[in-house]
Order: structure tokens, then sequence, then C-alpha cells
């Protein structure tokens, strides 16, 4: 990668973690997808020596580009132009153009906003927004989105200013990387494939094994960036690489698929719950859930469109609950416990029934942090799948983790199982 670039995010609020950083993941997606290279995320709060320091420090690590989010509004603690500028060593002029077009900007939004009885000091409102048609000199001004105009920046670094919020700062963005600073300093950019491949029940240490075989095997393969993320028992494979070794690509696919095609499930990037629904075209099915208690029905109907599939679910938390809705014999639970393969599959039995569906799902299981035993361990999850033509699978897996792990590992779980036994395999 020739083009290295940095994102500062500003903001004491996303410092502090009140607010979620959506610009820095955001402005990373679209770097690469431009061709430069990210090397750092920084977050700092609104005090300008520690936005300076930033911004210094990735100077001082090369980047040929910062982009800088948030702090650009009218109060006293939206520092950031000021900031750059300094850190730029130009001075602020101020662009009495800009400061009439954001003066038009406000009295739009001033008349859409005040009734008879709210009186504004528009002259306090111009006085206060002065401040941001303060330009550097030189700079390329980024027209706003709402009030408050970015800038680029032009040197070594270029610096691109954006606004905070990100519906402001996502359209500027793209006005940014027009701007004739930007292309300049990313001149010598390259636009990388990036590709993901997803697994299910593979130990990442199972394929970090595999991997040491390609680079034994596969010319080219250290060109590749392969990075891997284990989430709730999925592992998920990103491979950059420059468009030229496509065949190197394909040799780590076909890798991969030798030693592991029962855990890959994805190679197009989609997900298992776009792969469920696909699958669930022209189906309908209903949930019977206890220690998920609404996760799996909740997932299948996160998709639009879900209603033309989805007949809907009971959640049978008490023993009550799955024989009177979903009419689990009693004495199946007195014999072999709530938290067994005879009632998981008596539940998904119950559900098909009750729904008219022609595919169900069940769980039960012991989420913790009580209510495990000897024979029956907190992460205990029996899983049934019953399907309209009779097949049922059922399984019990023990799972890692606290409360939460259980419960969330449980409804990918069965979303696996679904995928599995509705494309005709075992569901195992
Ligand atoms: P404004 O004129 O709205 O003050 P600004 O450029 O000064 O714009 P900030 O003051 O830094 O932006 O942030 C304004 C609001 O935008 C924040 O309170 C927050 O809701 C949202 N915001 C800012 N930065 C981020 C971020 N990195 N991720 C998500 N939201 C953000
Ligand atoms: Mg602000």
């Amino acid at each position: 990668m020739s083009v290295r670039a940095g994102i500062v995010v500003t903001g004491t609020e996303v410092l502090t973690g009140r607010v979620r950083d959506l610009n820095g993941p955001w402005l990373a997606d679209r770097l690469l997808e431009f061709g430069v290279e990210l090397a750092h995320i920084t977050i700092c709060g609104d005090r300008p020596a520690d936005i300076l320091a930033q911004l210094r420090f990735l100077a001082a690590e090369g980047v040929d580009l910062i982009v800088t989010s948030g702090g650009l509004g009218p109060t006293a603690d939206d520092v950031t132009v000021a900031t750059v500028a300094e850190f730029c060593g130009r001075e602020l002029l101020l662009d009495p153009e800009l400061e009439e077009r954001i003066a038009d900007i406000l009295r739009r939004m001033i008349q859409r906003r005040t009734t008879s009885s709210t009186a504004v000091d528009f002259e306090a409102v111009l006085a206060a927004n002065r401040k941001q048609a303060m330009v550097p000199v030189g700079a390329e001004i980024l027209e706003p989105v709402g009030t408050a105009p970015g800038v680029v920046v032009p040197g070594t670094p270029t610096v691109v200013v954006l606004p905070g919020p990100p519906r402001e700062l996502q359209p500027m963005w793209a006005r940014a990387v027009a701007t004739a600073a930007v292309q300049q300093a990313t001149a010598g950019r390259t636009t990388y494939r990036q590709e993901t491949i997803r697994m299910f029940g593979l130990p990442e240490s199972g394929l970090a094994e595999t991997l040491r075989i390609g680079e034994q095997s596969i010319a080219g393969f250290e060109r590749m960036e392969i990075t891997t993320c284990l989430r709730r028992g999925e592992l998920e494979i990103v491979t950059r690489y420059e468009p030229d070794d496509v065949d190197v690509y394909a040799g780590l696919v076909g890798l991969l698929r030798d030693h592991h095609a029962r855990e890959m499930f994805s190679t197009d990037g989609a997900l298992i719950d776009d792969q469920v629904a696909a699958l669930l075209s022209g189906r309908t099915i209903a949930t019977a859930e206890s220690c998920t208690a609404g996760m799996i029905a909740a997932r299948l109907t996160d998709r639009a469109g879900s209603s033309a599939y989805v007949a809907g679910g009971v959640v049978s938390y008490s023993n009550e609950a799955k024989s009177d809705l979903l009419g689990v014999d009693a004495a199946l639970i007195a014999e072999h416990g709530a938290v067994s393969e005879p009632v998981a599959e008596a539940m998904a039995a119950g559900a098909l029934r009750r729904f008219g569906a022609d595919t169900a799902i069940a769980t039960t299981g012991i989420a913790g942090p009580g209510g495990g035993s000897a024979e029956k361990p907190v992460g205990t999850v029996c899983f049934s799948v019953a399907l309209g033509d009779g097949t049922t699978t059922t399984r019990t897996l023990l799972l890692p983790g606290s409360r939460s792990d259980v419960r969330e590992r449980s409804t990918t779980v069965a979303m696996h199982m679904l995928a599995r036994a509705l494309s005709g395999g075992d569901g195992d």
C-alpha cells in the first residue's frame, strides 16, 4: 500500500463512550474502497492541545492524509478548524462570502423553527457563527450539509476536516474526495479487492494451522492481507489483495474448502441470517423458545420482508407454558427435565402444529448463572429443528460464557441448524 491515512475523531462525548463512534468505522470503509491504507484511528476530547498532539503523531507516522471528525460547530468547545490551521501553519481568515452563505442557511432554519412567541436574536446567532466562516489560508471549502462547512487543507499531510454528525459527515466526505487537494495527496493509491469468508464451528487454531499450510503451498500467499475475527462461534476471514492476485486468493479459497468444507458456510460475504432468509422463501417458520426467549424470532424478523415466511413464535419459559401453549406432555418434562432433547423435540413439533408451519425451531437450555447441575451444567442447550416432511434434527450443546453469551450463541447455533436442515444437511 503506498498511500496511508489516519483519522482523528474528536469529541468528549465520543471519548467517554456516551456516543458510539460511527465516523471512524464509516470512514475506514470509504478509505479502503478508495484504495488508501488506514494506519490509525485516534479519539480525543475537545481540547486543542490533544487534537494537536494527534495530528502531530499522525504526521510523524508519515501518513499522506488525515481526516478529522467533529468540532466544527459555533460553540466555544468546537475548535478543530483553528487547531488544524495551527498544525498546518496557516492563518485563519474570515471568508465573507462563506459567512453570507451560512447566514442564509441559518435564516431559513430559524424561519422554519420560530413561532411568534419565540423571538430569536439573529445578530447573536450570526456572531456565534462567524467563527464557522474562518478558513485556513489556501484551504478548499466543503459546503455545509448542516450549518458547519468543512475544509481541505493541502499539504503533507493533507488534512480533511469534517463535522461530527454522521448525516453531515458522510455527504461531505464525498465532496472532499472530489477536491484537487485530496486527489493529489492520494495520487498513488491502488484499489484492493476485499472478500469475506465465514466459517462456523472451527476454532481459530484450526484455521491458523491451515493458513500455515497455505504459506508453504500457495505462491504469492504473503501478498494477501488476511485478518480473522471470532464472534459467537463464527469465524470471519477478511482477505485483501491486489486485483492481479486473484489466482492467489482462489488458491486460498480452495485450500480452506479442502480442509474445512463442513465449517465454511459463506464465501460471498453473506451472513447466516441472509442464507436462512433465502432458504425460507416459500416456507413458513414458527419458533418455540425457552432460554433464548424470542431472540431467534427477533433475528428472523430483523429482515424486511420476513412476514412472507415468519408465522410467529412462542416464548415458553415455564413448564406450564411449554405444556399449555405447545402441547408438551407434562409427563415428558417430569421424566427428562425441561432441558432435554425429548422436550426440545416436543416443543418444535408443538410449534409446527400450533402455527400450521412447515419449519420450526425450538430451544431449551440453562443460560445461568444459576440452575446448573453436574449432569446439566450451565450452558447446556438443547435445539430441535422440525420440518413439515417429518424430518427432525435434535442436538445438545454445551456453550461457554456468561448468561448473555449463552443466549446469543444459542441464537447463532439455531440459525446454523436451520440453514443446514433447510439445505438438506443433517443440521449438525
Ligand atoms: P455541531 O455543529 O452539530 O456541533 P460538530 O462538527 O461540532 O457539529 P460535534 O460537536 O463534534 O460536531 O458533534 C455533534 C454531535 O454529532 C455529537 O453530539 C454526536 O451526536 C454526533 N457525533 C459527533 N461525532 C460523532 C461520531 N464520531 N460518531 C457518531 N456521532 C458523532
Ligand atoms: Mg459541536
